[in-house]
């Protein structure tokens, strides 16, 4: 018997079955833990198989679950490379594991420091080092052979946890057909971004089966909503392939556009190169310009709190008439 027949039977005792009229075909049933089509349709666009997706309430979920099943509370720690994803530390912190911060270098365009970070995963009882692939807030690369190294190092010692949230935007190959070889590799995919869908919540984490099944047993019994994994299936159709290329495409050359522009622009001080779908620039006063952008309609994000990022904004890439919006506000 599958999880199919499992369901029903689990599902039996407590569902009405009678569906109201109008409501969506099946929503009177639990949905399957791991809903199978779906899983088919990401190994397929991923290039993995099956058994090596775990599916959850977006990545977020599967940074949260890896925490709580590798870090002991009080005892172990994550290594993360600031300025970088606030969701890492905020997990962690829940779990009570603590955090070691190998900052990006701020004076080299924000390089990724594998060697400092082996040796700090190697000094302090580190279980997992999260490396955010293009890197959010900067949009700055990480060379995969450094991340595959850091790997090895760190075999039978910890996990190494690719981010590749905005893998889509930067045309490189995922780390993902890495994993056979890399046992302690996990990457992290999600349909939040290039997708479209953050409010479907879903995202994956790619690993070993082994680690893919704990988490599995660790998770929320139904944690996708069947009209979740619905709206998630007609956005993978391989019918809105070109579609999605398409759209892909043009904000990838707004980015460039955009890139362009305020690299020109008297009023910005710094601008990093990016290969994600927004852009992180320094300017003189982040605070005042944040308002007067936001008195005319465009919304950035003020990330100046971040280490090294002081008086920095993080300008999302947006529709060709939106960036427009965005470049004529800043004049
Ligand atoms: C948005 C984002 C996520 C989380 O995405 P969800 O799948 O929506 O939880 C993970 N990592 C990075 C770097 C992100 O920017």
């Amino acid at each position: 018997m599958g999880t199919n027949g499992l369901k029903r039977i689990i599902g039996s005792n407590h569902i009405i079955p009678i569906n109201l009229p109008g409501a969506p075909a099946g929503i009177n049933r639990y949905p399957e833990p791991q809903p199978d089509a779906l899983l088919r349709a990401l190994a397929f666009e991923y290039g993995v198989e099956r058994q090596q997706l775990f599916l959850g309430r977006g990545s977020d979920e599967a940074i949260d679950l890896l925490i709580r099943a590798f870090c002991r509370c009080g005892q172990d720690a994550i290594a993360i490379s600031p300025p970088t994803f606030g969701m890492y530390a905020v997990a962690a912190g829940v779990q009570g594991a603590s955090v070691i911060s190998v900052p990006l270098n701020a004076q080299a365009d924000f390089a990724w420091d594998a060697q400092a970070l082996l040796a700090a995963a190697t000094a302090a009882p580190v279980k997992i080092v999260f490396v955010c692939n293009p890197n959010n807030p900067t949009g700055g690369l990480v060379a995969a052979d450094a991340v595959l190294e850091l790997a090895r190092e760190l075999t039978d010692q910890a996990l190494v946890v690719v981010d590749e949230a905005y893998g889509e935007f930067a045309g490189i190959p995922s780390l993902a057909g890495e994993i056979a070889a890399h046992p302690n590799l996990l990457v992290l995919r999600t349909l939040s971004k290039a997708f479209g869908l953050a409010g479907a919540r879903l995202g994956v984490l790619i690993g070993a089966p082994e680690i893919v099944g704990l988490l599995r047993r660790i998770m929320a019994p139904y944690p996708i909503p069947s009209l979740c994994a619905t709206a998630a299936l007609a956005a993978l159709d391989p019918a809105a392939g070109a579609i999605r290329a398409r759209r892909l495409a043009l904000i990838i050359s707004e980015r460039e556009r955009l890139s362009a522009a305020l690299a020109a622009h008297p009023k910005v001080r710094k601008l990093w190169p990016s290969a994600a779908n927004f852009i992180a620039l320094r300017v003189d006063d982040a605070q005042s310009l944040w308002c007067t952008l936001a008195e005319r309609g465009v919304l950035v994000r003020d990330v100046s709190h971040n280490l090294g990022l002081e008086n920095c904004l993080r300008v999302s890439v947006g529709t060709p008439a939106e960036n427009d919006r965005f470049l004529q506000a800043l004049a």
